[in-house]
């Protein structure tokens, strides 16, 4: 239903929606509610006469029959963590926020046959730690990962820094429960690393951000913890040297790379502004450094490899200069500049972001040919590039030129996010590599999807959610 048709939720279907959530499932005092009304960036402030916080499958399963029934809008949230306002509900307070942050209990360890069953409401460390307490891993690791949920993460199909080695969210999830938009539970909890018995519902309800199904539950894949890594930090001149040195060190130490992550100067240079205590990694600024990261086996020679590796690169050429980590001291160190990129380009003013990826041979192009462009689009933009290099995800993002204020900054952010999307694009790559579509990309993805995969997501989501309850105004 139309955004501007849409009436206020009736207080008889508000009175069952507070029954159905629960004991503590319910909350709407202003000042409760307020929290889970913003996005991350500021972007999005949403408005809705109540949040449901409950339980048990069972109860959400009751909330969504209600909505289903009342044809009353819902917004599934867990950790409210994404960046495109994918679980924030529309500001005219029509919508009922479903927070899952109350579904979260750890259902099954399995260490032998290395899997984990969780709530969609479990924080991504708090499982991390339980694999961990079993020694295994679970390697979807990511800047959120104290605050964002398993549910959403699987809702946007998260990827992170390890995604090279072990896939995104999607290769993780081994099976789903999902409480269907018409309150049915589907429960496809299974352990398969096989199954190719007909359509597979669990890679449709993964990545669709909300709008198809709840989440509720899944059974995620344990790997073996590595009994040793390597952390180095390498300079190179462009971004065609740092692929070459990304190819060259994954070979050298026999495929045991697990993440690889690219910072362009500037990005590094705001990182180490307004990181407290931070300190230059080389004795003079590169154009682009590398951050790597190895896993290894007990017993193996991997220090070794990599060492003799980045000496083979440093004569050949692809590396300016390169810093094996001694301590895990000076590995934190290290992963603490890439991660504190984010906050410190928040602090340099506005910025507008962007998180595309294109095939990692055409990275050289496309950000030679994106700089100039934004560059010649608004003389002075300050361009920050940092991203998960191996899989060429890109955060190409600008920072507002230091003479201009943030408002004549951002009126430009539809004229230069243009430029960039149609840039990637044309190299052959995606306008979201991580964030998916939310509220903020719906305009791009009608832009940059043919009429065929548009017309098969519509049929999808007509099928699935014909009264349109779930998630409404996001993606499509
Ligand atoms: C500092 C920082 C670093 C980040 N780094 C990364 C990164 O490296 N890689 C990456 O991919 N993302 C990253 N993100 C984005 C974000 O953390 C991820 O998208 C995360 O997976 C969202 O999880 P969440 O629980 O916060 O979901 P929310 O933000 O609450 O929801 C996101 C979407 O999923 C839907 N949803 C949530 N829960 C469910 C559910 N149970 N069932 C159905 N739909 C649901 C919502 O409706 C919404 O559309 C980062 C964000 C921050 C703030």
């Amino acid at each position: 239903m139309p955004e501007a048709e849409r009436s206020p939720v009736a207080p008889e279907i508000l009175l069952r929606l507070r029954e159905a959530a629960g004991t503590g499932g319910w909350v709407d005092a202003p000042d409760e509610v307020a929290p889970y009304l913003d996005e991350q960036r500021g972007r999005y402030r949403g408005a809705t006469p109540a949040v449901l916080r409950p339980g048990t499958t069972k109860a959400v399963a009751e909330i969504v029959r209600i909505c289903a029934e009342t044809g009353t809008p819902l917004v599934p949230q867990g950790g409210n963590t994404g960046l495109v306002g994918g679980a924030v509900p529309a500001p005219d307070s029509t919508e009922i926020l479903l927070n899952l942050g109350r579904l979260n209990r750890i259902r099954e360890v399995d260490a032998a046959g290395g899997t984990i069953t969780a709530e969609a409401g479990c924080l991504l460390a708090n499982l991390q730690r339980a694999a961990e307490e079993v020694d295994r891993l679970l390697p979807l690791s990511l800047g959120a990962e104290g605050t964002c949920q398993i549910g959403g993460n699987l809702a946007t199909n998260a990827g992170g820094t390890q995604v090279m080695r072990y896939g995104s969210a999607r290769s993780l999830a081994l099976g789903l429960e999902v409480v269907l938009p018409d309150g049915r539970i589907w429960n496809g909890l299974k352990r398969l690393v096989k199954d190719n018995a007909g359509y597979d519902l669990r890679d449709l309800f993964i990545g669709s951000e909300g709008t198809l199904g709840v989440i509720t539950a899944a059974v995620l894949r344990l790997f073996p913890r590595p009994r040793q890594s390597v952390t180095a930090l390498a300079a190179a001149s462009s971004v065609a040297d740092a692929v070459k040195l990304y190819a060259a060190l994954a070979a050298a130490s026999g495929d045991r790379m697990t993440g690889c992550e690219l910072m362009s100067e500037r990005a590094l240079a705001f990182a180490l502004h307004h990181l407290p205590g931070a300190t230059a990694p080389f004795s003079r600024a590169h154009p682009w450094t590398v951050l790597m990261e190895f896993h290894g086996g007990a017993g193996d020679d991997l220090g070794a490899a990599v060492e003799s590796g980045f000496a083979e690169a440093l004569e050949l050429g692809p590396a300016l200069d390169a810093i094996v980590a001694q301590s895990a001291a000076q590995e934190q160190s290290l992963w603490r500049l890439r991660e504190s990129i984010p906050d410190a380009q928040k602090r340099e003013g506005a910025s507008i972001k962007h998180d595309i990826s294109v095939p990692t041979s055409r990275m050289a192009s496309f950000t030679t040919r994106a700089d100039q462009e934004v560059e010649s689009a608004l003389p002075g933009v300050r361009v920050v590039v940092f991203g998960h290099l191996a899989d060429g995800n890109l955060h190409f993002n600008l920072s507002q030129p230091e003479d201009m204020s943030a408002d004549v900054f951002e009126a430009n952010r539809d004229r230069l996010s243009r430029i960039v999307h149609d840039l990637a694009v044309s190299e052959g790559g995606s306008i979201s590599a991580e964030h998916g579509i939310g509220r903020m990309k719906q305009a791009d993805l009608a832009r940059y999807k043919s009429a065929e995969e548009l017309d098969i997501m519509r049929a999808i989501k007509g099928a699935i959610d014909p009264r349109g309850i779930l998630n409404p105004g996001k993606v499509l």
